[in-house]
């Protein structure tokens, strides 16, 4: 039904809203354009509510819509690599180098050497393939397209059935599904074994004439115990090379060091895996890794170069942005391991928070609840519980230390969203009626930003 006619002139005109609300620091097509939308609901509506209410509307879902632009946020979660706050954050080097080859036109694919046509991203892929220890690597998207990539190649021919365990058909993130996408590749799926166990017999049994390849898939984002078993990536490795298949080894996180350096148990890397025998690994770039969204392949030379030739990896190559950032975290680890750094930071951001000492933590966390004994809230230090994320060991805790508070004029719920929703974001988790704030993933220069978003959102409290 219609508003009645009185009803309907009550229905502000636009250029009034527009002119009540200001500046609202969205691009004012698009205010314009929620402006009209909310009239538009208006007019269908049985009822006009006042003016200010209205706007009221309207200028909450404009804040609504600048929120979701993308922007840096506090990550007070402790969880290093959070998949829902961008994973990895690139250490200094990585920004740097991107932002100097944003801003300039760059060698992208020219040789300076010749002033030929150069070939995109060979500097990358050899530092790559000496990380991996491989003859050579590659890179496109992400993981996901790395692992369809090696699968339409290898399933192009007349042989198109990949051997994988039923321990090993696993959903990674939202959505991504590893028979899903095995089966967008146009491979068919031969599950052998059983969800706990499966033993290389199983897999040379189900090796027959239309075997494109073995497909082993880490169980990066769970973990099984007991009567468990699966051979190792060696025994794998002989058994494709005997019969004459490929094998094909996900890693997810790919780990560029022994993880068990950070106390953490191991995360198989790509140069062991080559070593073992594997013909091709992949693994993200922004994982363990610590670099930006890139899947990386590596492995046998013959079989890299035929990837590259596939039509298809036009369509999953990285831009020169990702290049250049991933050349930066690249150079960083093979630095690492050359310059003894016994203090200092680790070049890559990701290993600098995995190396955090608690101490330091516990430090500031003092220095923080001494700045806010002032303010309007309880504050406790306690034990926090970091996880590596993404994905990865997802055993491993890392010890940390939370700031918990308890506000005295709102519930922690409240706290929480008011930081979410402050700029610069704050997320922390609740637990106990009490919002948390684990101080490993909040970098020590972010500290006085923290400080300050706690405060306003408490004193945005006592203003109402
Ligand atoms: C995370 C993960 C992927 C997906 O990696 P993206 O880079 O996000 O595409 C694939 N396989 C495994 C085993 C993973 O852990």
């Amino acid at each position: 039904m219609q508003p009645a006619r009185s009803q309907r002139r009550a229905i502000p005109a636009v250029d009034r809203l527009l002119q009540a609300l200001g500046e609202t620091g969205l691009p004012r097509p698009l205010v314009v354009a929620t402006v009209r939308r909310q009239l538009a609901r208006l007019r269908a509506a049985r009822t006009v509510p006042p003016v200010e209410e209205i706007e009221g509307l309207i200028r909450r879902e404009l804040e609504d819509l600048r929120a979701s632009a993308l922007q840096p946020v506090i990550n007070a979660t402790g969880i290093v690599i959070h998949t829902n706050l961008g994973r990895a954050p690139l250490g200094p080097d990585a920004v740097a180098l991107l932002g100097s080859i944003a801003a300039h036109y760059n060698n992208l694919e020219i040789d300076l050497a010749t002033g030929e046509r150069g070939a995109r991203a060979g500097y990358v892929e050899t530092l790559l393939g000496a990380i991996c220890g491989a003859e050579a690597a590659t890179v496109v998207n992400n993981c996901a397209a790395a692992l369809v990539l090696a699968l339409r190649h290898f399933t192009a021919g007349p042989r198109k059935e990949v051997v994988i365990s039923r321990g090993e058909l696993v959903q990674i993130g939202g959505g991504f599904r590893i028979p899903d996408v095995l089966e967008s590749s146009g491979a068919r799926l031969r599950e052998v074994g059983t969800t706990n166990r499966t033993t290389l017999a199983d897999y040379a049994r189900a090796i027959g004439r239309e075997t494109a390849l073995l497909l082993r898939v880490h169980r990066s984002n769970f973990f099984m115990d007991g009567f468990v078993a699966s051979p190792t990536t060696a025994e794998l490795a002989g058994l494709a090379r005997q019969k004459r298949v490929r094998f094909v080894e996900d890693l997810g996180s790919g780990a560029a060091v022994a993880t068990e350096q950070l106390g953490l148990e191991h995360e198989p890397t790509p140069a062991e895996s080559l070593r073992a025998g594997a013909d091709l690994v992949c693994f993200s770039g922004d994982k363990l890794f610590g670099g930006p969204q890139a899947g990386i392949i590596a492995g046998r030379a013959r079989l890299v170069s035929a990837l590259k030739r596939e039509p298809f990896f036009r369509a999953l190559r990285c831009d020169k942005l990702v290049l250049g950032a991933l050349q930066a975290t690249a150079e960083a680890w093979l630095r690492q391991s050359e310059r003894e750094r016994a203090a200092g930071p680790h070049p890559v951001r990701v290993m600098e928070l995995l190396q955090l000492d608690v101490a330091a933590l516990q430090a500031r966390a003092e220095r923080l609840r001494a700045g806010l004994a002032e303010a309007a809230v309880e504050v406790t230090i306690g034990a926090g519980r970091g996880e590596v994320g993404g994905g990865t060991l997802p055993r491993a805790r890392l010890a940390s230390v939370t700031l918990a508070l308890k506000p005295r004029c709102m519930v922690a719920a409240e706290l929480a969203a008011r930081l979410r929703r402050g700029t610069p974001p704050v997320i922390g988790y609740l637990a106990g009626g009490r919002l948390k704030l684990d101080l490993r993933t909040v970098f020590p220069e972010q500290d006085p930003a923290l400080f300050a978003a706690i405060g306003r959102a408490l004193g945005d409290a006592q203003a109402d």
